[in-house]
């Protein structure tokens, strides 16, 4: 028996899913002209799908479970569930128009024409702001449509906006934020459910150590009482004399949203010799 995975074939979350699963010691075999592959070490199967088809496969269960965006899980509106938030394939669903258009509040999109391969995303959005536009599906090169005549302004994917740009367009609503989630069937069995906790346990050891730092320093014993109260730790620093008398190194882990925060404090009370590494796993 093993757990049948899909993701991405070729595109923006296909490279990214790939190192995923490598990173939680699953080796596959890479499926640029491949339909399926399968994992040397782990009961995984991987099918490799257009990310549109995905949430669908889920849930007829031809796959357990698979990588997408929100935004293609949130249009396709499958009965799926959401496992976990995978940190990559950052980007916003956008509203954009002509870059010489005035634009002062969503209303001034009322009896607009927009072009988007979201429509479902975008109409719920569009009643939420009681703002009535027109909708106009298109599959793709949505960014192009205004410049052709095709629509008015357009509801498209972005991440560094250097298309918009490029197209005369300039951003005016963010619509959603977006990044790649699991999901998976709803209905698996209790052997399948194993595997997948399992994987899920690989997954959030590794973004935990992602999230956080090592960090080592030396400081003055007579300082180490409030060194210890800055750095938080999995249970508390680790103190290790140092050859010089009166000195110790301090060994800890960091969050890394607090990182520099917590750098400052340190300096303040008298560390010197501050290195920080990143962590590879963390199981806590
Ligand atoms: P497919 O052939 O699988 O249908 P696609 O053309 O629909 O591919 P990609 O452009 O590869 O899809 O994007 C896949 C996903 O990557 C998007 O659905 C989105 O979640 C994410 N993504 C991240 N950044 C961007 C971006 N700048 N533009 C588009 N998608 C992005
Ligand atoms: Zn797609």
């Amino acid at each position: 028996m093993k757990l049948k995975i899909a993701i991405q074939k070729s595109g923006r979350l296909s490279e990214e899913s790939i190192r995923l699963l490598r990173d939680c010691g699953i080796e596959i075999s890479n499926g640029l002209n491949k339909l399926k592959a399968e994992a040397a070490n782990f009961p995984l199967e991987v099918f490799f799908l257009r990310d549109d088809d995905i949430p669908q496969y889920i849930e007829d269960g031809v796959a357990d479970i698979g990588i997408v965006g929100e935004n293609v899980l949130l249009e396709k509106n499958k009965n799926v569930r959401t496992i976990e938030k995978l940190g990559f394939g950052k980007c916003r669903l956008s509203i954009a128009i002509p870059r010489d258009k005035p634009f002062n509040s969503i209303k001034d999109l009322t009896k607009l024409k927009i072009a988007t391969s979201y429509s479902s995303i975008l109409s719920q959005y569009l009643k939420k702001k009681k703002v009535k536009a027109e909708i106009h599906e298109i599959s793709g090169s949505v960014e192009i449509a205004p410049g052709i005549g095709l629509a008015d302004a357009i509801c498209d994917l972005v991440s560094s906006g250097s298309t918009l740009l490029s197209n005369g367009l300039k951003e005016v609503e963010v619509v959603l934020r977006s990044e790649a989630v699991l999901l998976s069937n709803k209905n698996l069995s209790k052997e399948k459910k194993e595997l997948l906790s399992k994987l899920l346990f690989r997954i959030k050891a590794l973004r935990s150590a992602k999230n956080n730092k090592y960090i080592l320093l030396n400081a003055p014993n007579k300082k180490l009482k409030q060194i210890c109260n800055i750095l938080p730790g999995m249970k508390s620093p680790t103190i290790l004399p140092l050859a010089e008398k009166g000195w110790s190194s301090v060994h800890s882990v960091v969050k890394e949203d607090q990182f520099w925060e917590i750098i400052e404090k340190l300096k303040e009370n008298g560390a010197q010799g501050i290195l920080v590494v990143p962590i590879e796993k963390m199981i806590v």
